[in-house]
């Protein structure tokens, strides 16, 4: 993990930022054939939920985003926030190409971005990865998505910016959101732990095992594992096609 304290992003470093969060995700024919009935979250009426950012808001605890009129100043509204307010930018690390960098303290459990890319069927997403030669899939990055698969190849945010580390600061969080799939989940990423300003936010993306495909690890952690897949399957389960689950997926490479 970088450490810069107190850096501030340059001009340019937030335009970028700004440009990758207008990115939204696309919702394509393999989602809209496979998806069960709309998600309705209820507006919060909790007396002891302020502004719905932490486990005193029922929605938030039970993982779903709140609809676009909940109570005033409801901040569980991830998926339409305006680009420009989130708390980090994209920067240069040095040897891992792009990664996203704090631009304010940022507390355990907010919520810092949400996760952006094509969504897709399993089936579709299989399709896809047979189709690819190896260099495409070491640069491929399935996230799942509930039922789906969330391909940022096309239509990533800053989120797939977000360098893997053995010690990340941040976690993966499945909700449910307002006016999508109930068998469709948006992936967030939150801060797993007080984040300082200035520090390289990392996630523990845990691919699927496939030996085929080199997903090295450079976080420098001391327990690193030298790699961004999970450990190999005790020997004879799972078939060599594996990846299939698509747990979690990716990192970097586009600088
Ligand atoms: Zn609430
Ligand atoms: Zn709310
Ligand atoms: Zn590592």
């Amino acid at each position: 993990m970088v450490k810069n304290p107190g850096r501030e992003p340059t001009a340019q470093e937030i335009a970028e930022t700004a440009e990758s969060m207008k990115v939204a995700h696309k919702f394509g024919p393999s989602y809209h054939r496979n998806k069960t009935e709309l998600h309705t979250t209820p507006a919060c009426k909790s007396k002891q939920c302020k502004d719905c950012s932490d486990i005193s808001c029922p929605n938030f605890s039970s993982h779903q985003e709140c609809p676009p009129k909940c109570r005033r100043g409801c901040k569980n509204q991830l998926s339409r926030t305006k680009p420009e307010l989130v708390p980090f930018f994209i920067a240069d690390t040095g040897d891992r190409g792009k990664g996203l960098f704090a631009k304010t303290d940022i507390p355990a459990d907010t919520r810092i971005l949400y996760y952006s890319g094509e969504i897709i069927s399993q089936r579709a997403s299989k399709i896809r990865w047979n189709k690819y030669d190896d260099k495409e899939r070491e640069q491929s990055y399935y996230f799942a998505a509930g039922d789906f698969i969330c391909d940022p190849r096309n239509h990533g945010n800053a989120g797939q910016y977000a360098n893997n580390s053995c010690q990340p600061n941040m976690v993966a969080v499945q909700c449910k959101i307002h006016g999508k799939a109930e068998n469709y989940r948006g992936i967030f990423f939150d801060a797993y732990r007080d984040i300082e300003k200035g520090e390289e936010l990392t996630i523990k993306y845990d691919f699927d095992y496939d030996s085929s495909v080199v997903r090295e690890c450079k976080c420098g952690e001391l327990n690193c594992t030298k790699s961004l897949n999970m450990l190999p399957p005790q020997p004879k389960k799972r078939s060599s096609k594996s990846r299939s689950g698509a747990s979690e997926k990716k990192k970097s490479k586009k600088s």
